[in-house]
Parts: C-alpha cells; sequence; structure tokens
C-alpha cells in the first residue's frame, strides 16, 4: 500500500508497505477520507514526542474508513462495516480515567496513520473509540470527528448555555469547530479573526459575527463594544498564543469563563489581573483532547445535521497531495485538506 511516512521533524517519505494484517482485537481499515489538522503541521516542525512517541510512523491522525480485515475475538466489527475511530484511546485503570476524565489519562494510546492506504487499529481503540457510520454520513464529514470531538470539549467544560455571548478567539479549524459548536447551542457567537482569504471564508460560511483584529486597535475594546460594555460571557483562545490567552481573559465579563483551548509553547506565561480573577470570579479552564463520549456525542451532532463542516474542506487531494496540503496549512492558505488516499 502507499504511505505518507514521519521519520522525523522536516523528514516526511512517500513509501510502499505492506497491507497491515490485523492481530488479535485488532481491525484493518480502507482510509476513505483523511483531513489535515493544524497539530500536522507542529508535529512536522518539531516532532511531537505525546502523539508521536516512536518514528517512523504512517502521518495524519483524522479518518474514516471501511473494515477491509477483522481480527480473531473482535465482535463489535464485520468486514464492510463503515466507521469512523478517534486517534487515542483511555486506559480506563489510571487515576483520571477513574476520575472520570479520560482526556487526561496518563497512558493514552495514540494512533498515527491516516495518510497510508490502510490503517491497523489497536485493540484497546477497537474496543473504546471506533464508532459505526449511518450509510448516509459521507467519509469527508465523519472524518471530522476528532477535531469536533476536541472542540465540544471547550465548550462542554465552558458549559456554554442559550442566549450567551461566546467570543472565539482565532479562526482556524478548531476555532470554527468551536464557534460552530458554540451556534449549535444557540449561544451568539463572536469570531475575532485576521484579514485574509481565511477570515473571508468564516465570513462567507456565516458562523458567526466576524470582529476584524486589523481593524481595531484593541480587539478586547471590540468585544466590550459589541457586549453593551460587559465583556462575554465565555471567551476561548483557539490560538495557542500567550498574547492572546490574556486578550481572552480581558475580553470576558463579570463571572465569565474563560477556555484555554490551544496550547502555547512550552515555558510560557500570561499575567492575570488577580482582583478581576477574585472579585469578578472569573473561571479559568484548561481544555486538551476528547473522551470516548464526546467521539459519540460529535458523531451524532454530524449524522443529525446539527453541524455540517463540509464549508471548512478549502482543498481536495490524493496521498500524493500530501506534501502541498501541509505546506497549505503551513502558510495559511487551507483551513482543512480532504485527502483521499
Ligand atoms: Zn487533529
Ligand atoms: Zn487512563
Amino acid at each position: 500500500m502507499r504511505a505518507v511516512v514521519f521519520h522525523g521533524p522536516g523528514d516526511l517519505r512517500h513509501e510502499e508497505l505492506p497491507i497491515p494484517v490485523p492481530a488479535r482485537g485488532e481491525i484493518v481499515l480502507r482510509i476513505d477520507a483523511a483531513l489535515t489538522c493544524g497539530t500536522d503541521v507542529k508535529t512536522l516542525r518539531r516532532g511531537h514526542p505525546v502523539m508521536i512517541p516512536r518514528v517512523p510512523t504512517v502521518f495524519g491522525h483524522e479518518f474514516a474508513g471501511t473494515v477491509s480485515a477483522v481480527g480473531e475475538g473482535v465482535r463489535a466489527f464485520r468486514e464492510g462495516d463503515r466507521v469512523v475511530a478517534a486517534n487515542s484511546a483511555p486506559c480506563r485503570r489510571c487515576l483520571s480515567c477513574r476520575a472520570g476524565r479520560p482526556n487526561l489519562c496518563e497512558d493514552l494510546l495514540f494512533v498515527n496513520g491516516a495518510y497510508g492506504q490502510f490503517i491497523a487499529l489497536p485493540p484497546r481503540l477497537v474496543a473504546e473509540n471506533v464508532v459505526l457510520l449511518s450509510p448516509a454520513l459521507p467519509a469527508a464529514r465523519a472524518a471530522f470527528v476528532e477535531p469536533l470531538a476536541c472542540a465540544l470539549l471547550g465548550v462542554e467544560r465552558a458549559r456554554v448555555e442559550a442566549g450567551q455571548t461566546v467570543v472565539v478567539l482565532g479562526h482556524g479549524p478548531l476555532g470554527c469547530l468551536l464557534a460552530m459548536t458554540a451556534r449549535a447551542r444557540q449561544a451568539r457567537v463572536i469570531v475575532v479573526g485576521k484579514t485574509g482569504w481565511r477570515f473571508e471564508r468564516v465570513r462567507a460560511l456565516g458562523i458567526a459575527e466576524c470582529v476584524d483584529a486589523h481593524h481595531h486597535r484593541d480587539v478586547v475594546v471590540a468585544v466590550r463594544e459589541l457586549t453593551a460594555g460587559r465583556g462575554a460571557d465565555v471567551t476561548i483562545d483557539a490560538t495557542g498564543r500567550p498574547e492572546v490567552w490574556r486578550q481572552a481573559i480581558e475580553a470576558v465579563g463579570r463571572g465569565g469563563t474563560v477556555v484555554f483551548f490551544g496550547g502555547c509553547p512550552p515555558g510560557t506565561t500570561v499575567p492575570l489581573d488577580t482582583r478581576r480573577a477574585h472579585y469578578e470570579e472569573l473561571t479559568l479552564l484548561g481544555a486538551f483532547h476528547h473522551t470516548p463520549e464526546l467521539v459519540r456525542r460529535a458523531l451524532d451532532l454530524l449524522e443529525s445535521g446539527t453541524l455540517v463542516p463540509d464549508g471548512l474542506v478549502t482543498h481536495r487531494m490524493g496521498l500524493d497531495g500530501v506534501d502541498q496540503a501541509l505546506e497549505l496549512m503551513a502558510t495559511g492558505q487551507a483551513l482543512k485538506v480532504l485527502i483521499e488516499p
């Protein structure tokens, strides 16, 4: 089979590999659709010790496919089943898992290999995080389950409710999915982004009210103006930049909730106005990854048509296009690239 293999930072190779044979408890999928992700770009640049502990590995982690072979002992799936799989599975045994927070599992098993024609899924993933698709759901849409489950975690952590004002800082694919998810909860959503092709796309999709950071000297002032001086009920950083985390804190109103969704470079810090944090009872939350429950709820949102992410796919390519796709992502010329191996 053909595959795009990650050998280390900056080293992506197109290779011919044997089609995997499922071991006991495993299934093998033929990949029908894969999506590029901002994390791919980060990982290609500097590696990712958590998501990719060992190299070489086939690259990519957002995918949906059709079961092509089933290992001994697998009851839940059969050849020909269309499924989506998350890119990790929790252990169910560690303290975090037992505390009901499997996204913080101390032994998360990560799976990579979306940019290949086939992938073998390990028993733990098969048991925890592979879900059947209805015949009507296109694979390209199902492949959104993983990033959408992450977005759901952010919105869930903030307990977003109907009628609240939610400000999403950042207009990358996850900023858009966060906005769409908050919108699905009947919140008023404002996306803060910067002039350019991608932001125009967000505007055209009608996902949210748009605040162009280039046109306002101060984003925080712009948000306060749009909220009658109060500030937002919820602000979500989807950029992973400390200066934007700071804006997220400043743009939230009394009693508000800030979600730190984008991961910043290690060692960075942000200042905190202690008076506001205390007297205005700010809630400051991190949000990381997803849970098996949210993976299923993300799929429900897609299956029911409550959330249709198709507009975020800006390009469509085969495996040959993966390098170009990641280049487009790195230079901000794409939101999501659909890879059809
Ligand atoms: Zn991703
Ligand atoms: Zn665990």
